[in-house]
Formats: C-alpha cells, sequence, structure tokens
C-alpha cells in the first residue's frame, strides 16, 4: 500500500472507481493474451511481466476493500475438489 499511496493508485475505497479498477485487471489478463500470441514470454511487456501486473492490480484491489484474498483462494480450492468439468461439452481448448 506504501507504493499504492506514494504513486497515487488509491489506498481506501473512496479513493478509487471498483468498476474502473476490475476493467484495469482484465486490461493487464489481455495484455498478458497478446504477449503469448507474440510469443512474447519473458520479454518487456511479455506474458510474465503482465501477469505480474493483473496479479498486483488484484492485490491492489484486495487490500483496499479488505478482501483476504488468500483464505478466498483456499476456500474456492477446496470448493473445487468437489466439482466436475464436463470436457466433452465445453469449447474450451486444454
Ligand atoms: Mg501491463
Amino acid at each position: 500500500m506504501k507504493q499504492a499511496k506514494e504513486k497515487g493508485f488509491g489506498t481506501k475505497p473512496d479513493d478509487i472507481s471498483v468498476p474502473e479498477k476490475i476493467a484495469l485487471i482484465h486490461s493487464e489478463v489481455s495484455e498478458a493474451f497478446e504477449a503469448y500470441r507474440h510469443k512474447n514470454i519473458t520479454g518487456k511487456d511479455g506474458l510474465e511481466e503482465e501477469l505480474g501486473d493483473a496479479v498486483q492490480r488484484i492485490l491492489h484491489l484486495c487490500g483496499i476493500l479488505g478482501i483476504n484474498v488468500e483464505e478466498a483462494i483456499l476456500k474456492k480450492l477446496d470448493f473445487n475438489k468437489t466439482r466436475k468439468w464436463d470436457w466433452e461439452n465445453m469449447n474450451e481448448g486444454k
């Protein structure tokens, strides 16, 4: 949060627009997709960097909103143990 404050990214809910922050997370994920498409994995603006940007933005938003993202991830992982995916009826690459 120190860097977020210093750089003007906001540190509390009144400082930010949540929809805008979500859109910015999405933009970083799209940048990661484009980097992968262009086989830029480790370079400037590469997949690694863009995924890092996305995670930073997610953690920043979680911090502002008081979301315990570690707990949320663990809870969802636990739930997913009970789920099954019907890959035969999904148009999704593996
Ligand atoms: Mg980026």
